[in-house]
């Protein structure tokens, strides 16, 4: 059987926003978990239209699409096309998930929720010539989970082939977030067997690992095992966690010891008031500047996630964001125009409130204003979005939050990556194009390399010093 699994293009990526390197970073990891599942038979290609053009002339007997809110309209476009040609499609993702009524008409089955126990089951039915249309995620474990075939995945091409996830959904329930839609009718929240993730890991070549996981120390006796199995493996990692999980114990340190060098933190909002409207209790309450100063002194550089346009947000709202992130030596910034994702907690409130103001999915990129707002009109919200990045990303900034760290080599790594990220794109658009970006990994690795604490200054911070004792020797 022949199975063709595409990732179609995110309307964003082909914008005169598009910055090619931020969709060059991974490679469709669900995808190719999913391609784990067919036998060895059957012959698989994965194509992702944003490091390539997609082959469409062809007619595998099954294709397989991804489907996020702003690839869904091209999803759809590919989706017909195939069946007009007699290919069985199926579609599944988070807009699949979120939307199935929009969605089926385009395909000839649909997956909701994670697919780990629907793409099997449907393989089988399709095998059997008895497809249904529709398979639901009832059964959620990632035990025995087939390896991903990451020998479909054309390496060269990104500039992060060694993502990785361990665990599925979060914790937490942030009122604007996709999870809870996703994983609605089941477990919300589960992880890998130890001894599973540390062999996937064992697969993955060179030094540098990107862990996708929305929240990689959830789970805290998953991730306290995980970095005990990586402790001496030589990696250098980055991944994602909430401030509260920073503060708790001492896993943030376990991580930094197993090769953490630089985390996602969503701190979204300085707004106690937004923050509990948004159901982001895990942050309420939470001393930032200590989460942030336990990260630094471990040498962790930190990409802070920030949301603007919730309502108690007003016209202040950008310059105070940016420059707390700036005096706080937040490495690099990700901004979001609030977005209500069809299926959250969120969108049933703002749509009862009639303030959804358009459901063109292409908009959906939180770039764009597509509810009606409170404090702010919907062009102050826009232009303070944009105001944001410039700001945050020029070079007197860049050099301010480099500034920032007590040791030196963390201030030239901070001043390297913040400005290797942003600064650099004419370059980044020549690597990608001559399929050279893997040359850059030594790069990326030597910037997230440790930091000594041996170079930090005597003048250390209050923190530095009530922890010394926990800190680790740490090598040149
Ligand atoms: S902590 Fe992050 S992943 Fe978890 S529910 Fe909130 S926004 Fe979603």
């Amino acid at each position: 059987m022949k199975v063709k699994f595409i990732l179609p293009a995110l309307t964003e990526a082909k914008s005169p926003y598009w910055r090619p390197i931020k969709y060059s970073l991974f490679p469709p990891l669900g995808l190719a978990t999913l391609a784990a599942y067919l036998s060895e038979e059957d012959e698989a290609v994965l194509e992702d239209e944003h490091v390539q053009t997609l082959e469409l002339s062809d007619r595998p007997d099954l294709v397989v699409i991804q489907v996020y809110i702003t690839n869904a309209y091209r999803a759809y476009e590919i989706a017909d096309m195939y069946r007009k040609r007699g290919c069985f499609v199926a579609l599944g993702g988070l807009h699949v998930t979120s939307l199935p009524e929009e969605a089926a008409p385009h395909a000839d089955a649909i997956f909701l929720g994670p697919g780990e126990e629907t793409f099997p089951a449907f393989l089988e039915d399709f095998r059997n010539k008895q497809p249904k249309a529709s398979y639901f995620s009832s059964v959620r474990t990632l035990k025995h989970i087939p390896k991903v075939r990451r020998d479909l995945i054309h390496r060269s091409r990104y500039l992060v082939p060694n993502s990785i996830v361990v665990t599925r959904g979060c914790p937490h329930h942030c009122d604007f977030c996709y999870k809870d839609a996703f994983f609605e009718g089941g477990k919300s929240f589960y992880v890998q067997q130890v001894d599973d993730a540390l062999h996937e890991i064992e697969r993955l070549p060179g030094k540098h690992l990107y862990f996708l996981d929305d929240h990689l120390l959830g789970h805290r006796r998953f991730a306290s095992e995980l970095f005990e199995g990586m402790k001496g493996m030589g990696r250098l990692f980055q991944g994602a966690a909430t401030i509260d999980s920073i503060l708790r114990g001492d896993l943030i340190e376990q991580a930094a010891e197993a090769g953490l060098r630089s985390l996602f933190v969503g701190f979204e909002t300085l707004n106690p008031k937004n923050l509990e409207a948004s159901n982001k209790k895990q942050n309420l309450g939470r001393d930032y500047q200590r989460a942030i100063q336990r990260l630094h002194d471990l040498g962790i550089m930190i990409n802070g996630s920030f949301v603007f346009g919730l309502d108690d947000d007003d016209e202040d709202v950008f310059k105070r964001t940016v420059d707390w992130a700036v005096s706080s030596g937040i490495t690099t910034a990700t901004f979001h125009i609030l977005t209500p994702y069809p299926g959250t907690a969120l969108f049933r409130r703002m749509e009862e409130e009639g303030r959804i103001l358009t459901k063109n999915w292409d908009l959906y990129d939180t770039r764009h204003v597509v509810y009606e707002t409170k404090k702010l009109s919907a062009e102050q919200l826009k232009r303070g979005y944009d105001w944001a990045y410039q700001a945050f990303y020029s070079w007197p900034s860049i050099l301010k939050a480099s500034l920032q760290h007590d040791a030196h080599k963390h201030k030239l790594k901070h001043f390297a990556y913040a400005g290797g990220w942003k600064k650099f794109e004419p370059l980044w658009n020549f690597m990608i194009k001559s399929e050279q970006l893997n040359k850059m990994r030594p790069l990326l690795e030597g910037i997230l390399s440790k930091v000594r604490y041996d170079d930090t200054p005597l003048e250390e911070s209050g923190y530095a010093k009530e922890k010394r004792g926990q800190k680790r020797v740490v090598d040149g």
